[in-house]
């Protein structure tokens, strides 16, 4: 089964292993393979859930809804993220001013087909709309109770700070980051992490796995196992290039003998390496099989030695982005 952590300075209680639907549901895997996927990390013990508005343009939405229809709400914390263009891009429909995040949480409640989601958050940061509109805009959607709790993705330290002052005031909380995080980008460590510590902020960090890449299976100079995102024409090929060169995939297979170590697949140490960070509640994972799913629980509370971390970075030597 899965731990529990708790989300920044609430009482909220979520899987330190989340599952994910960005890329998939509604767009790389079929529904009923993405039905497969819930299901699975539902038997493995996980009952918290992040999506967006915009992933597959509001489709993934509706897939993960359709998947958890009959689950008892009680037992789920579903999180969705609102900025993104989702219609056809009229001036307003971006954005985190008062009238886009109000129309686009009916929206996600809907697809979603839930009262209320426990984690609204700014998927990014509006440099063009005051940041006081945008949280009263969110304080008034907590009092409305159509989210309960709020949090931002890929804020930076000084966006953090100030939206966390504002939520304060309003007489709300922002609880979570959500950024990118792992083995390979660990960009957050230095200004990030201690600006969410001092507003008691967690991170839910996404790609552990670097897209699948940590998993090991891609091998410098052999092409992609099909099926993998790499090969994913629909639009996953190209967000994981960013990995896909011949450094950063060897580096990565001199990880294979540490997980050996530890008796963990490579996917199972790239989740628990992020686990190890005390600032971090929980590791967002995606998956396009079922079988994905139940192999990467088991990270959870895993903990891997001081002379082992010392080893992992030696292994990724100049290939880890900072
Ligand atoms: P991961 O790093 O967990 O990558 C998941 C992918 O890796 C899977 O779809 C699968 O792809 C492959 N994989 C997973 N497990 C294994 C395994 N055991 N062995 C081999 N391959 C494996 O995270 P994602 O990049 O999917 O992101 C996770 C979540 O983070 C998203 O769903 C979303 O909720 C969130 N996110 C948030 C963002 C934001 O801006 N806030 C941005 C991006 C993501 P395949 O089998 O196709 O190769």
């Amino acid at each position: 089964m899965v731990n529990y952590r708790y989300l920044g300075n609430s009482g909220l209680k979520i899987t330190e292993i989340t599952y994910g639907n960005w890329l998939t549901h509604g767009s790389q895997v079929e529904n009923d393979t993405a039905t497969q996927c819930v299901r699975a990390a539902l038997d493995a013990g996980i009952s918290t859930f992040d999506t967006a508005d915009v992933y597959a343009n509001t489709k993934a939405e509706q897939v993960l809804g359709d998947a958890l229809k009959g689950e008892r709400r009680e037992s789920l914390e579903i999180f969705t993220k609102v900025y993104w263009p989702t219609g056809p891009g009229g001036p307003n429909d971006t954005g985190l001013s008062r009238k886009h995040i109000m129309e686009s949480i009916n929206g996600s409640l809907t697809r979603l087909g839930t009262d209320y989601v426990d984690l609204y958050q700014a998927h990014r940061y509006d440099t063009e709309t005051p940041l006081e509109e945008t949280m009263q805009a969110f304080a008034d959607i907590v009092r409305q109770g159509k989210a309960l709790y709020i949090g931002v993705s890929e804020w930076t330290a000084d966006q953090i700070r100030a939206g966390a002052a504002l939520a304060k005031d309003l007489g709300f909380q922002l609880i979570s980051s959500q950024p990118q995080y792992s083995m390979l980008w660990r960009v957050i460590e230095d200004e990030v992490v201690p600006a969410s510590k001092e507003n008691g902020i967690s991170q839910i960090v996404w790609s552990p796995i670097a897209q699948g890449v940590l998993s090991g299976k891609y091998v410098p100079g052999q092409a992609p196992p099909a099926g993998s995102r790499a090969t994913d024409e629909k639009g996953g090929a190209k967000m994981i290039s960013r990995f896909m060169n011949d450094d950063v995939l060897a580096a990565v297979q001199n990880l294979r003998p540490i997980a050996d170590e530890l008796d963990l697949t490579m996917a199972q140490l790239a989740v628990a390496w992020v686990l190890q960070n005390d600032n971090v509640a929980a590791a967002l994972v995606g998956a396009s099989r079922p079988e994905q799913v139940a192999e990467n629980v088991k990270a959870s509370g895993v903990e891997i030695p001081a002379e082992l971390m010392t080893k992992i970075d030696d292994a990724l030597g100049g290939v880890v982005e900072r």
